[in-house]
């Protein structure tokens, strides 16, 4: 299938694909304003929408900002901060063995699974020892 981006979602999944990895609608949104382009925020999620269903790139769930778009297409895990709520990749192999013991368990079928892990970022650390010696 040829696959033929509008102008539009090029932009966005160049964005994606220039940041850090993750980033919310509204971040999307607010640095395409900067840059000038103007799209509305029901087109965006439209776009991400269409980018997710072709595998161009990923999403994960944060419990307080909605779905996060990720660069990131390959079966990988998350690690949230409760500090500053960003979403950071977890580079552990991905444990393709446990779909084969849930499965026998329910017998059912594993398409995928998620694991994200919680807890404080290396940077929110560092700020809190900071204010701890100051
Ligand atoms: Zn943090
Ligand atoms: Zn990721």
């Amino acid at each position: 299938m040829n696959l033929k981006l509008t102008k539009q979602r090029q932009q966005i999944l160049d964005l994606i694909q220039a940041s850090d990895g993750h980033m919310t609608a509204d971040e999307i949104h607010t640095a395409l304003k900067d840059q000038g382009k103007s799209i509305g925020i029901a087109t965006i999620y439209r776009n991400l929408n269409v980018l997710y269903a072709e595998k161009l790139i990923n999403r994960v769930r944060h419990p307080e900002l909605g779905y996060i778009y990720d660069k990131n297409t390959h079966d990988h895990y998350h690690f949230r901060c409760q500090s500053c709520n960003r979403i950071f990749d977890v580079e552990i192999p991905y444990r393709d063995e446990l779909h084969a013991i849930v499965e026998k368990e329910l017998h059912c079928l594993v398409i995928s699974h998620d694991m994200s892990f919680e807890g404080i970022c290396e940077s929110c650390l560092e700020e809190k020892k900071k204010k701890k010696s100051d």
